[in-house]
């Protein structure tokens, strides 16, 4: 049997965010296969490696663990710049329709697009949360989990859901919803279809129905069953608006996370998207249950939601992981620009203590991989974890000089990506792709985007 290949970065600062958040100023990291073998400072000892091994100066650079996105719509791309001074339901309403004529050959080009900008912005890992399922659309969770493959991203994809239409005291239109029987099968074919529990898995299907006003009481115990059988993860939105309090006020007589904690959907195999509109007694049970949070700032400040209480949460000890959220939400979509939009927005209301430059880098990276239950696997940079690395270049212009390299990146300039390893592969090098040709995803996606606007003004 040949030995594993091995890869040898060296010279370059490194932020391992391991639990004594050990930094290198020179340092490197050793990747033998998909697993990172050694991590320290100045330059790693001469020999020991068998197999092939390619040595890269990295001076100039930052080693980082590849950032985990914990909260996404991957066909929303095809939406992008859409209603774009409207509230969260203004803009719900709006795209409802036509998200409802989607189908898996505009899906697999828009979610290649998604993946392929997620991974030039220092992404190793992403959930996806896709919840409309056109009656015609084909098998859309397989056209995202294709994408996914073909860009070389690790996925966590969930099996969304709505069951709650208009005519029966829902948000979305009646065309733009499923009924309980088939959500519920097609959730187990997914997981039996796509499921991998394995330690270094690259796909691990969850269930998440959307929101409390787009599906019913039924939908959400019977989904929870499903997934707690199954051994898979829960995922929804909650507490993201005003309206949503509201709503829940007027359709259950009490807040969103009572609601759910009332349906037995708190726990430590839960995360929330969003979470921003939350008491102290919200806060408690969160943390208590050990219910995560995929934090979406950006998103939040588009539709103008209001801000997570991130510096609280944090401190009474829950999971935060951060979020895109969907590019028809976010347009820049970029997340170690997400990184950067939590540092900026906990510090506008709570001043520059409540949230520090590495806890921002720990929640795109160990906070996100603890979110999706995977803080054994990735999330730092440490011997034995996967290797899923990113390295930025902050010698050039824009980071020329600076002082300190996590301030750099959390702060400045979105930097270069020199090299983004998934599982020990390279899929981004001198900040292009090299798994797929960009100018093709781009093409691809103007046009599947023309089609399914199209589609809707027919
Ligand atoms: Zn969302």
């Amino acid at each position: 049997m040949t030995a594993p290949a091995s890869l040898v970065l060296d010279g370059c600062s490194v932020v391992t965010m391991d639990g004594q958040g050990s930094e290198y100023a020179s340092g490197h990291v050793v990747v033998t296969g998909n697993v990172i073998t050694a991590v320290g400072s100045g330059s790693p000892p001469r020999g020991g490696l068998e197999g092939t091994v390619t040595r890269i100066d990295a001076s100039g650079c930052l080693a980082t663990p590849g950032l985990i996105n914990t909260h996404h719509h991957l066909y929303q791309w095809g939406t992008r710049g859409m209603a774009p001074d409207a509230t969260l339901f203004e803009w719900l309403t709006q795209l409802y329709p036509v998200w409802a004529r989607m189908d898996a050959a505009v899906v697999r080009p828009l979610a290649t697009a998604a993946l392929a900008w997620l991974a030039r912005s220092g992404c190793t890992t992403t959930m996806d949360h896709h919840y409309v399922f056109p009656r015609s659309g084909g098998d859309l969770l397989g056209a995202t989990v294709a994408a996914a493959q073909h860009v070389g991203i690790r996925f966590h994809p969930t099996r969304g859901s709505m069951d709650l239409g208009a005519s029966s005291g829902g948000l979305p239109p009646d065309d733009a919803v499923e009924d309980r029987d088939g959500i519920l099968v097609a959730s187990q074919d997914a997981i039996d279809q796509f499921h991998d529990g394995s330690p270094d898995s690259m796909l691990r299907i969850g269930l998440a129905p959307c929101s409390p006003f787009s599906v019913t009481k039924a939908l959400l115990t019977e989904t929870a069953d499903l997934a707690r059988r199954s051994g898979v993860r829960l995922h929804t939105h909650l507490a993201e608006t005003a309206e949503e309090d509201y709503y829940c006020a007027d359709h259950f007589g009490c807040t969103p996370v009572e609601y759910l904690d009332s349906l037995g959907w708190l726990g430590d195999d839960v995360w929330l998207a969003h979470a921003v509109h939350l008491d102290d007694a919200a806060i408690g049970r969160l943390a208590a249950t050990g219910t995560g949070v995929a934090h979406c700032p950006s998103s939040n400040g588009r539709l103008g939601a209001g801000v997570c209480r991130t510096h609280d949460l944090l401190a009474a000890g829950v999971c935060v992981g951060l979020g895109v959220d969907g590019p028809a939400s976010s347009e820049e979509n970029s997340l170690i620009g997400e990184v950067r939009q939590a540092t900026l927005t906990a510090r506008a209301t709570g001043g520059p203590q409540a949230m520090s430059v590495r806890q921002a880098l720990e929640l795109g990276t160990m906070g996100g991989a603890r979110v999706l239950g995977r803080e054994q696997e990735i999330g730092s940079l440490e011997v034995g974890k996967l290797a899923d690395i990113a390295v930025w270049r902050l010698d050039t212009l824009p980071h020329a000089g600076i002082a300190d390299p996590a301030a750099a990146l959390v702060l400045g300039a979105r930097p270069p990506l020199e090299l983004l390893l998934v599982n020990g592969e390279t899929i981004v090098e001198r900040d292009q792709l090299t798994s797929v040709d960009e100018r093709q995803v781009a093409a691809d996606a103007r046009r599947a985007s023309a089609a399914l606007v199209g589609r809707s003004s027919l």
